[in-house]
This record gives C-alpha cells, structure tokens and sequence, in this order.
C-alpha cells in the first residue's frame, strides 16, 4: 500500500454501499459478478465522461462503490468494502507485489466523509487521467483489501 499521509479517522459501518458501473463497454460477467446488489449503470459517452460521472457522485456527497466496466468481483468483496471502517478503500487487482495505487479505482470505495474531505478533486479531463490526479489529490492512505481478488479482464 502507497501511504500518502494520514489515515482518516474511521468511518461508522454501513448498512448499504451503493455500486456504480460507469461503463463504455460493459463485459457481461462484470455485470453478473454485481447484479445482486442493484448497480447503477452509467454509460460514458466521452472521453470526458468519466471525469464528469465523478464530479455528480461528489455532488451528491453519499458513499459509493465504483466498479469499472471490466472488473469481476469476487464473492464477498462487496460486503468486505461495506463493513470496513476505513474511508477510503480498493480492492488489490494488480499483479504481485506491486504497490502502486494508481489503476486500483476499478472497484473503489469512496466514503462520503472520504469526498467531503477532497472537495476539490475533480474537474474536466480525460478518463486516463483520473488514476493520476487521485493519488497525488488525496491526504490519506487508500486501504488496500490485498486478500480479496478483482479480475482485470482487460490482462485477459
Ligand atoms: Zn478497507
């Protein structure tokens, strides 16, 4: 895990941890391995768009799951993010041992006390920058759920 200063005091335990799938492509089993959880598809329109989809979750200032449109979620992840108290949170899908966080936003939670924490984060630019900006934003570290597994079908 790459610390980047504080960890945030702990969050309260949620009862509910909304999904989101912003989504050009959105694989079929990426959608199955969620579907039970009612996620809210997003379609990205733009190279803009996903820029755009994040500034309306900061608007709204509530906890989300984001779940890119190729990942896989295992079995149990959704309720390990839900019930961990840490703000900020992403499943661990790179290849071993690597400690990087950028490329972790394809299933990350963001608190709501995460967002209001970075008001500012985000502003209009292009969908392979958002990864970048994140980290360098952020005044505290992500937690990194190492032991769950998240399937890039990309490297597939
Ligand atoms: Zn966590």
């Amino acid at each position: 895990m790459k610390s980047i200063g504080k960890v945030h005091p702990r969050i309260s335990k949620l009862r509910n941890l909304p999904i989101f799938i912003p989504f050009t492509r959105l694989r079929a089993d990426t959608y199955e391995s969620v579907r039970r959880y009612s996620p809210i598809l997003v379609p990205l329109l733009d190279d803009y768009a996903y820029s755009r989809y994040f500034i309306k979750r900061w608007k709204e200032k509530k906890t989300f799951l984001n779940v890119e449109h190729d990942m896989v979620v295992t079995p149990g992840a959704i309720e390990a993010l839900r019930d961990c108290r840490a703000p900020w949170c992403s499943i661990y899908y790179g290849p071993p041992g690597v400690k990087e966080i950028r490329g972790f936003m394809g299933c990350m939670k963001f608190s709501r006390e995460f967002i209001a924490a970075h008001p500012r984060i985000w502003f209009k630019m292009k969908w392979g920058e958002l990864d970048r900006i994140l980290p360098r934003a952020a005044t505290c570290a992500l937690h990194v759920h190492a032991d769950l597994v998240a399937h890039n079908r990309r490297e597939t």
